[in-house]
């Protein structure tokens, strides 16, 4: 726990998990002045605790702070925090493959104050928990075509609760016809992709690894960064750019859609078997035969697990 008060953060303490109390009128429970990310710490074979690209957890924290007029985290606090939670913690890491200790970093307004205005008290905590191997499988999603997420110039790009809120809905409609994801589309048209519930979407065509470029309402996931830099540095051609539902259904029609994946830090990747759109499915070919999005789910899993070169210098120990 680091508070922020009077211009400065004051006071960083490691306390038991426990519930804490605040204001009714505190500000961030009804304007959702609030920040988050979401990390996790591994064991090597050789029992070092690892936690994967903090330094870009941290980047995208503090980008998100800077949209919510939320006072950036000072690295020293957020790296001690993390360092002293892991190795305090770290009997709670499972000796199970898959299994790691998540990290929830969170930073939210402490005003206990009714007007709409930037708060002058914070509170920054990291909580943590074990969790256990993601479930290894596909999704079924659907094309979102009513509903938004996040528009350009609105706040899509930070990791803040109000987005998380607007999907809630969409989400539970999806979920109760069966499917496990919503794809998002444009706020304009409908008819560009954005991202998936929780994962960044890409796709692979022709041998081509397409994604949504960030255009300002999609999260800049690090999962997407680190499978982008892998996949370029292994020659696969990459584009970053506007991709049409209709594109997509196209290359389904002629045969040359091979894959489509959501990337994140829960899952690396997750694999999409089956995408529906006005009234139709689209049935992706088996996950055997993904030779791409298998060796760099296996390729980052081994990385993050201390296994193989880290050649990028993203592992910290
Ligand atoms: N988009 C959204 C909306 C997410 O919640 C997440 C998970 N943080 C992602 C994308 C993937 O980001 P990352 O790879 O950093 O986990």
């Amino acid at each position: 726990v680091v508070d922020y008060k009077k211009g400065e953060w004051v006071d960083p303490k490691i306390i038991p998990f426990q519930n804490i109390s605040v204001s009714p009128a505190c500000s961030s429970l009804h304007y959702g002045q609030t920040v988050f990310e979401g990390m996790k710490a591994f064991r090597a074979p050789n029992g070092d605790l690892l936690v994967f690209r903090p330094e870009k957890h941290l980047e995208r924290m503090n980008n998100s702070n800077r949209r919510l007029c939320i006072p950036e985290i000072p690295a020293e606090y957020f790296y001690d925090a993390i360092d002293a939670l892991v190795k305090l913690d770290q009997d709670w890491i499972p000796n199970q493959e898959g299994c790691s200790l998540y990290l929830r970093p969170f930073i939210f307004a402490n005003d206990p104050f009714i007007g709409v205005k930037p708060s002058s008290a914070y509170k920054f905590m990291i909580f943590t928990c074990p969790v256990a191997g993601y479930y290894k499988g596909t999704v079924k999603v659907i094309i979102e075509s009513d509903f938004v997420r996040a528009s350009p110039g609105g706040i899509g790009a930070a990791k803040t609760g109000g987005n998380y809120a607007a999907s809630l809905l969409p989400a539970k409609l999806a979920a109760d016809k069966g499917y496990q994801q919503i794809l998002w589309t444009d706020s304009k048209e409908h008819k560009y992709f954005e991202e998936s519930g929780t994962m960044n979407l890409m796709f692979v065509i022709n041998d081509v690894l397409i994604t949504p470029s960030l255009d300002g309402s999609i999260l800049p996931g690090i999962t997407r960064d680190t499978i982008l830099t892998i996949a370029k540095d292994w020659g696969v051609k990459v584009e970053e750019r506007r991709v049409s539902v209709e594109e997509v259904i196209t290359a389904f029609n002629n045969g040359t859609l091979q894959d489509a994946f959501g990337t994140g830090t829960a899952a690396t990747i997750t694999q999409i078997a089956e995408i529906h759109h006005n009234g139709k499915d689209m049935v992706l070919p088996p996950v055997a035969g993904r030779t791409l999005s298998n060796k760099l789910n296996q390729t980052i899993v081994d990385l993050k697990n201390g296994i193989g070169e880290d050649k990028y210098n993203w592992v910290h120990r």
